[in-house]
């Protein structure tokens, strides 16, 4: 069985207290692989290295900073039939999904931030004949990065990358659940020449490692993608503290589609929105708001769309829907969509756990589900599900839609389907979101700022906001 190991000081190590978690695979529900429960003197360890190599990263070249960082994105691109295969045995998603779209964009993620760094300038403002101020952006030292599960390798490198690039040393922690690719990924950093300590990645639980690297008082900011409720947890344990924080939460986002959308297609992509990665995205669209006029046709169209997706074992390569990540969390999911029923709502397709023939049989499997008849305010719509369910509700006039899509706690993403370019622009300005998708879903531009309003964070990502989240500014004043 593969024993994962740590990554500190340019090695891979063992836990210092020698305890180890089970590693399950979603698809067959059986334990495949250890993972370390690292904690505070692993930790200590890491700071340790960190430190060490804080002050020559910071001066390496932006140059060489961005040659190595290539290496790196290089490496992935040379590995991704390996890289993404590990992702589909580890999170239980899709091979072709997690080839085409995991490690596709992790290796986007390196090579767009290596390039940024060279790119990156600070601002310089004029005082007329009496002064100028120019600004410092200086790297902060030591950072936290911590990621989830649904995109392990992809949503670890949109933070490490930022973090690297702008000369910071970095602590990380991937999930417990899905550790393996973050663990190749180490193999990699060590082949690609990453100078020792400039990148530690610690594996375990939130308790017994990411409080720890929250709190620790060397690490003065703290890049976070997860779940709300954790977010606010770190917010609580670091008050005081006056360290960074970014913090990336949930999502429950609305699709608005308008009769005069373009049908077809928009049906398509109502699908994918709803269900890619088991509808476990952060973005995916679980609430579907439809004008009146067309909700009959749509609903059937889309209950046709979404009873042709293919459940199956992640491995193969017709698969287009997998496992969820773990057992917990498809009990999670199926409790959901029985507190939907006795809410009132009617499954229009699927609702149950699917078991499989052959090696996957006991896997975490659940159908993509849709239920309609709720209203907005039960919490089926109001709750986070991050699993194939999706609600559909009929809506009569533009302000009752915009009503409806923001009339929950999270403001992650949103899409707006209709070919009036002047409501496509009223209700993107009225919408509470940090990204208003109009007439398509998932189409990212990495340069674009990323993250969400209300519970669904604080700070964005993406470009020049994850190079300024990660640098310190100084105003240098110079009178003449
Ligand atoms: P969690 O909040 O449970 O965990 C996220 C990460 O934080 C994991 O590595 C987790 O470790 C760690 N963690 C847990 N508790 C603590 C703590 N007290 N201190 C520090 N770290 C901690 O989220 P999930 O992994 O379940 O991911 C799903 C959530 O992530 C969903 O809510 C989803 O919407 C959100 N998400 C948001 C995105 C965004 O960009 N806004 C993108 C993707 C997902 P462990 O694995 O041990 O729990």
């Amino acid at each position: 069985m593969i024993k994962i190991e740590n990554y500190i000081n340019g090695q891979l190590v063992a836990p210092q207290m020698g305890n180890y978690l089970d590693n399950v695979e979603p698809a067959t529900g059986r334990v495949y692989s250890l993972v370390p429960e690292s904690t505070e003197s692993d930790l200590e360890l890491a700071i340790q290295a960190a430190e060490a190599a804080k002050e020559n990263w910071a001066n390496t070249s932006l140059e060489k900073r961005a040659e190595i960082l290539c290496r790196l994105a290089d490496l992935i691109d040379i590995n991704a039939d390996e890289l993404a295969k590990a992702e589909a045995i580890d999170n239980g998603k899709a091979i072709t999904f997690a080839k085409a779209v995991d490690i596709y964009r992790s290796s986007a993620n390196i090579r767009f931030f290596a390039h940024a760094g060279t790119q990156f300038s600070s601002e310089s403002h004029a005082m007329g004949n009496l002064a100028i101020n120019y600004t410092l952006r200086d790297p902060i030292g030591i950072v936290g990065c911590i990621s989830p599960w649904n995109f392990p390798l992809y949503l670890f490198t949109w933070k490490i990358a930022p973090a690297l690039a702008c000369g910071n040393v970095v602590i990380a922690k991937p999930s417990e659940v899905t550790p393996m690719t973050a663990y190749l990924f180490s193999k990699l950093c060590i082949e690609a020449g990453l100078p020792a300590g400039v990148l530690n990645i610690l594996h375990g639980t939130g308790g017994s490692i990411g409080g720890p690297i929250t709190t620790h008082p060397k690490i003065k900011a703290v890049s976070f993608t997860g779940g709300s409720a954790t977010g606010a947890h770190i917010t609580k344990a670091t008050a005081g503290m006056f360290k960074k924080l970014s913090l990336e939460l949930g999502g429950k986002n609305p699709t608005v589609v308008f009769a005069d959308c373009d049908f077809d297609e928009t049906v398509s992509e109502v699908v994918r929105a709803a269900f890619s990665n088991q509808g476990q995205i952060c973005l995916c669209g679980s609430r579907i708001y439809i004008e009146r006029p067309i909700y009959d046709k749509f609903k059937a169209t889309f209950i046709e769309k979404v009873q042709q997706i293919n459940i199956g074992d992640p491995l193969a390569a017709s698969t287009q829907h997998g496992a969820t990540v773990s057992e917990d969390h498809m009990n999670k999911i199926l409790s959901y969509i029985e507190l939907a029923q006795q809410e009132g709502g009617t499954i229009l397709t699927g609702g149950k756990r699917r078991t499989l023939d052959g090696r996957c049989k006991d896997g975490f499997f659940i159908e993509p589900t849709v239920i309609e008849g709720l209203s907005n305010q039960c919490h089926t719509n109001q709750e986070e599900i991050f699993g194939p369910v999706c609600t559909i509700m009929p809506f009569d006039t533009e302000q009752e839609a915009i009503k409806l899509a923001n009339g929950t706690q999270y403001g992650l993403a949103s899409s707006v389907w209709t070919n009036d370019l002047k409501r496509a622009h009223r209700v993107a300005k009225q919408i509470e979101a940090g990204i208003v998708w109009i007439n398509c879903w998932l189409l990212r531009d990495l340069r674009t700022p990323f993250g969400g309003v209300k519970s669904s964070g604080v700070g964005r990502e993406g470009g020049l906001e994850a190079m300024r989240f990660f640098t310190e500014p100084k105003n240098v004043c110079v009178k003449y």
